[in-house]
């Protein structure tokens, strides 16, 4: 047996399956021509955020769209770094905007799906070893006896003379050792780590095609790279996603414009296996606007950064799920006009129309598809979803709502099955503000009635109008022509157009009595349809209110 031979079997001595055992285990997929097959990778090291958001999206539509397969894989082979709830949390947004992958592992709940698993890289050490074994024996990776105090030396001698960083060249000071000499030094116990032994030069380039940001040249890798760490004998993430992805037999990788720089490494361990790469889609950066500036979007400095956000505020799963379709791709919108109750997955998504200068992420833009979507909701929807929404985030109100239901869904519908319907919310922790004032319970009587030139006019008028025209049962015309009949009692003026020529004339108009009714059933100025409300309200409720002010 020669020695590189022996060297592989001292690592890994357990190791008995090859690299073309696994090839067997996991064949090609067998799937239509063209086909996606798609990952959503994330490393549990993070809450998820709305880049994290968006490649799954895109991930999901490549895969819908083209009859393939999207799954899931958990990435975490950095067992330091990870956050405690975070594999959880993935779980849950995925499942909370429909994003379900075809295959998958759940852990925590112990569910898994999918042949090409297991799909939770800290299991999959022994497939990782096979292929690392491979390369050992190969002379192509060899154990790595440098100490952290010496790599710490390197990187600063590299840093002062301002060279790259890395071990290549003359830094890579174990890649020639004899593997003799490699095995005696771990039969003495000394700590090691597997590097690539990496064949490239870095004064030759290579041209590489990203499906979004087009063709590309980069200098090929020289860095003999870690393949495996010392401390939980796992792959680096660059070792990973060759192995997982080939055998998993991923199609498209789409994945943060950040990992654009390891695509030297990446392709330069699919060539030493003979493998096919996959094909390539950074996704540009999630853009916002921050004053007259455009500027990346911080996890740090932006709430909306975040996945909660969005649950937290109640915005529908559609709206999002919209809002990121649309800077995906600048021709979705005008497709969702053509169609506009067809599933976001229809849409033939295209990497090469996605701008690679970046995705301006607009929250009022948001708003504005969220607010269209709720409008055109029937009542009852808009309740259920005020009603999951505010069972986790506003309790009390959810009681109040359940406790009134019918009486809810009327408000909720007031204007709302018109053509043009009201667009008063974008979210459900919105709906309260609008609609507060319509609960006994939350009704607060702070009545402010210094709009009029006359404010000391309001009680006479609500008691004139209490009094002598108040008929809950009259219809919406009879109810009109009493305000106007109020109007000129009062002294105000009920034809608009003369009031306008000769506002001194007149103690106001119309408008100022109907707006002291207004506020004193609701306290605001502005308000949905006034005689639905009052009929909404009641007889009696409206006889309360103007009591509290008229005595
Ligand atoms: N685990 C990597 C991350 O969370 C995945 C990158 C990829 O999709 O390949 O950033």
């Amino acid at each position: 047996m020669d020695d590189y031979k022996k060297l592989a079997d001292l690592i890994f001595p357990d190791i008995k399956k090859s690299v073309a055992d696994y090839e067997k285990e996991y064949p090609e997929r067998n799937l239509k021509e063209g086909a996606k097959v798609t990952r959503y990778a994330p490393s549990p090291t993070g809450f998820m955020h709305i880049g994290n958001f968006y490649s799954s999206v895109i991930n999901y539509v490549l895969a819908k769209q083209s009859g393939g397969v999207f799954f899931l894989r958990n990435e975490d082979t950095d067992s330091s770094r990870e956050l405690s709830g975070a594999v959880e949390y993935i779980r849950h947004v995925l499942e909370h905007y429909h994003i379900t992958p075809d295959e998958y592992e759940y852990r925590d709940i112990h569910e898994t799906a999918g042949n090409y698993g297991p799909y939770i890289q800290s299991e999959r050490k022994e497939i990782y070893h096979a292929f690392i074994k491979e390369l050992v024996s190969q002379g192509k990776a060899y154990p790595c006896f440098l100490t952290q105090e010496e790599m710490d030396e390197i990187r600063a001698t590299q840093t002062a003379g301002k060279k790259r960083i890395g071990i290549y060249g003359k830094y890579a000071k174990y890649r020639d050792l004899s593997p003799v000499e490699a095995m005696e030094r771990i039969k003495n116990g000394e700590k090691y780590t597997v590097r690539l032994k990496s064949s490239g030069n870095f004064f030759n380039k290579f041209k590489f095609n990203d499906l979004v940001f087009g063709e590309m040249e980069f200098p090929e890798n020289d860095i003999d790279i870690p393949i495996m760490k010392s401390s939980n004998l796992l792959p680096t993430y660059h070792f990973a996603h060759l192995v997982d992805d080939h055998l998993m037999r991923t199609t498209h990788v789409v994945r943060g414009q950040e990992w654009m720089s390891s695509v030297p490494v990446h392709y330069e361990l699919f060539k030493t296996f003979g493998f096919k790469m996959p094909k390539y889609i950074h996704t540009p950066l999630i853009l916002k606007k921050d004053g007259d500036k455009i500027r990346k979007i911080s996890k740090r400095l932006d709430p909306e950064a975040r996945m909660t956000y969005y649950e937290e505020r109640g915005y529908p799963v559609y709206s999002l799920i919209e809002a990121i379709m649309t800077i995906a791709n600048s021709n979705y919108e005008q497709w969702r006009e053509g169609h506009p109750d067809a599933d976001f997955t229809e849409f033939e998504f295209s990497p090469k129309k996605m701008s690679s200068a970046g995705a301006l992420f607009d929250l009022d833009k948001l708003d504005n598809i969220s607010k269209n979507y709720l409008s055109k909701l029937k009542a009852s929807e808009v309740f259920d979803g005020l009603d999951e929404w505010s069972k986790i985030y506003d309790t009390d109100f959810n009681a109040l709502i359940n406790k009134h239901k019918d009486y809810t869904i009327s408000v909720l519908n007031i204007e709302r099955e018109q053509k043009k319907p009201r667009k008063d919310f974008a979210c459900f922790s919105e709906v309260k503000d609008n609609i507060w004032y319509m609960y006994n319970e939350l009704f607060d009587s702070a009545f402010d009635f210094s709009f009029l030139k006359h404010e000391e006019d309001a009680k006479k008028i609500i008691s004139t109008y209490l009094n002598e025209y108040f008929d809950i049962n009259d219809d919406k015309d009879t109810w009109f022509n009493k305000i106007k009949e109020l109007t000129d009692k009062m002294g105000y003026c009920s034809n608009m157009k003369e009031y306008k020529e000769n506002p001194d004339n007149y103690r106001g108009s119309t408008a100022d009595i109907s707006n002291v009714i207004r506020v004193a059933l609701t306290t605001k100025l502005t308000t949905p349809d006034l005689y639905e409300i009052i009929n909404i309200l009641g007889d009696a409720e409206v006889r309360a209110r103007f009591s509290k002010i008229c005595g």
